[in-house]
């Protein structure tokens, strides 16, 4: 809870703000809006040193507009029902906007990862699947969970094996999504949320009307960013952003903050970071003990990475970046942007920029279901007929390409290069389309957070009257 409005009663205000620009009937807003299903459970655990903790998490299922629902599944002692429902919203509205054909759902358990060894974190995990596999809150065409906040490919692999020894199907490997490659996870996926943060700022730092409004300059090349969080999110969305030209001027973590203006080579704090188990100490940065002031660095584009309600009413006014990039959920309490939007910092909302993970889960899905690998059928084919296309340059201007290039130019497309296509297309796409609906509804009425949310809300709403359940 922040500001003494909860992150549900946000994401509804949010909703009710953005309906109020659509004139669909106010039952279907209703039913839009509401959580269908929400399953608390409570187990307990025997602990390494033989004593009994119970353990509670939840499961809510926002929307059955479309099936099967998605969404991730976070360790975090700031787990509740009303976290789970508002971020399962958040996951109904992140895959309308993208077209990807799930209702949204999240998960989670109320523990810190780091209070428990790996055999606890592996049977915390299985009992909490074996928990949705007796409710009928999780299958290939039910509910499909992801990893988030505390949770990687190597949970999403417990309850997948659990799943499938409870349910010997032929499509169970399609019951959870980000697994690791070799137990039926996809080439991508592991780095498909901060890939698509980056695709996401690269799109609206090209809007030149946008930037200026914003007091930025065009193009992403020498943008300085500030992110908070190290984590899967995190930690792609920064490589990916220094890869595209941008300047990581800044990283917040747990335990503080690291400063440098000339730049940090983000690889090299990774290694760091995994060799001293802190950021802290980093060679030629700045170290910063209060974590949460790194979020008022001097910078241009700041990406929150972690965890939600950090941009709130108190810090908001002394943000000094142009543009919030919001890589993890919900970052900015409706009363922040409310001061953002007054001070003209450019938000890209949530809903959009990290929907690179269930896009690229939406991929996973399908080559689970499909039972064969992207790719497998093409590549060959095509390295053929692009090498015949080579050879009859080669005949026709008498140009020798050399082997390197030869291969770059007949390089037929593997897994991750379709996976890293349809993730750009998808928010090359998307971005295009949001922006277009704000300028119909007017710019300086709506921003892109509400567009994108009208943009939802019409889908929807389409879906459920092509079921015709409303008039
Ligand atoms: P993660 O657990 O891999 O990483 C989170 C990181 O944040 C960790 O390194 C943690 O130490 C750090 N952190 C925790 N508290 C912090 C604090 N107060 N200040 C600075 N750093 C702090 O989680 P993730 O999967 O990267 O998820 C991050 C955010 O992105 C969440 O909001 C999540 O819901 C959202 N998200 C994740 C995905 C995904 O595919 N993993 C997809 C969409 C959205």
């Amino acid at each position: 809870m922040a500001s003494g409005i909860s992150f549900w009663d946000q994401v509804c205000a949010n909703f009710d703000h953005a309906a109020s620009f659509t004139d669909h009937d106010r039952n279907l807003l209703e039913q839009i809006k509401a959580c269908n299903s929400v399953y608390r459970i409570s187990f307990p655990l025997k602990r390494d040193d033989g004593s009994i903790r119970v353990i509670t998490g939840w499961r809510a299922e926002h929307s059955h507009h479309r099936i099967p629902t998605k969404g991730g599944i976070r360790y975090s002692l700031m787990v509740n029902e009303d976290e789970v429902m508002a971020l399962a919203a958040l996951m109904t509205y992140k895959c309308a906007i993208v077209d990807v054909p799930f209702g949204g759902a999240k998960g989670g358990i109320r523990i810190s990862r780091h209070d428990f060894s790996d055999g606890e974190l592996e049977r915390i995990t299985r009992r909490y699947t074996f928990e949705l596999v007796k409710k009928n809150f999780i299958g290939p065409g039910i509910d499909v969970p992801a990893p988030d906040f505390g949770t990687s490919a190597r949970e999403m692999s417990w309850i997948a094996d659990t799943y499938m020894s409870m349910n010997p199907e032929l499509n169970g490997l399609a019951c959870v999504t980000g697994k690791p490659v070799e137990s039926g996870g996809i080439r991508g996926r592991n780095s498909a949320t901060g890939r698509g943060v980056f695709f996401g700022v690269r799109e609206a730092c090209a809007v030149k009307e946008d930037m200026e409004s914003a007091g930025l300059e065009p193009g992403l090349e020498g943008k300085r960013c500030v992110i908070q969080g190290l984590g899967n999110v995190g930690s792609f969305a920064a490589r990916f952003l220094e890869e595209g030209g941008a300047l990581i001027v800044g990283i917040a973590e747990r335990e503080g903050a690291i400063h440098a203006p000339a730049g940090l080579d983000v690889e090299a704090v990774i290694a760091h970071r995994l060799e001293t188990g802190s950021i802290l100490g980093f060679p030629d940065a700045e170290d910063i003990r209060d974590s949460a002031s790194a979020l008022e660095l001097d910078c241009d584009i700041l990406v929150p990475a972690a965890l939600e309600n950090q941009i709130t009413e108190e810090n908001a006014p002394r943000i000094q970046a142009r543009m919030v990039a919001e890589a993890a959920n919900g970052p900015t309490t409706a009363a922040a942007e409310a001061i953002l939007r007054e001070r003209g910092i450019f938000v890209i909302p949530d809903f959009y920029l990290n929907s690179g993970g269930v896009i690229v889960s939406y991929f996973e899905w399908l080559k689970d279901l499909s039972h064969v690998r992207f790719g497998r059928m093409e590549k060959r084919f095509e390295e053929r007929a692009y090498g015949r296309l080579v050879d009859a340059i080669e005949a026709s201007t008498g140009r020798t390409f050399s082997e390197e290039e030869e291969s770059t130019l007949a390089h037929g497309p593997e897994e991750a290069d379709l996976v890293d296509s349809g993730l750009e297309e998808t928010m090359v796409t998307s971005y295009a389309e949001i922006r277009a609906l704000r300028e119909v509804l007017g710019r300086d009425r709506v921003d892109l957070r509400t567009a994108a949310l009208v943009d939802a809300i019409n889908k929807i709403a389409t879906s459920y009257n092509d079921l015709g359940i409303f008039p």
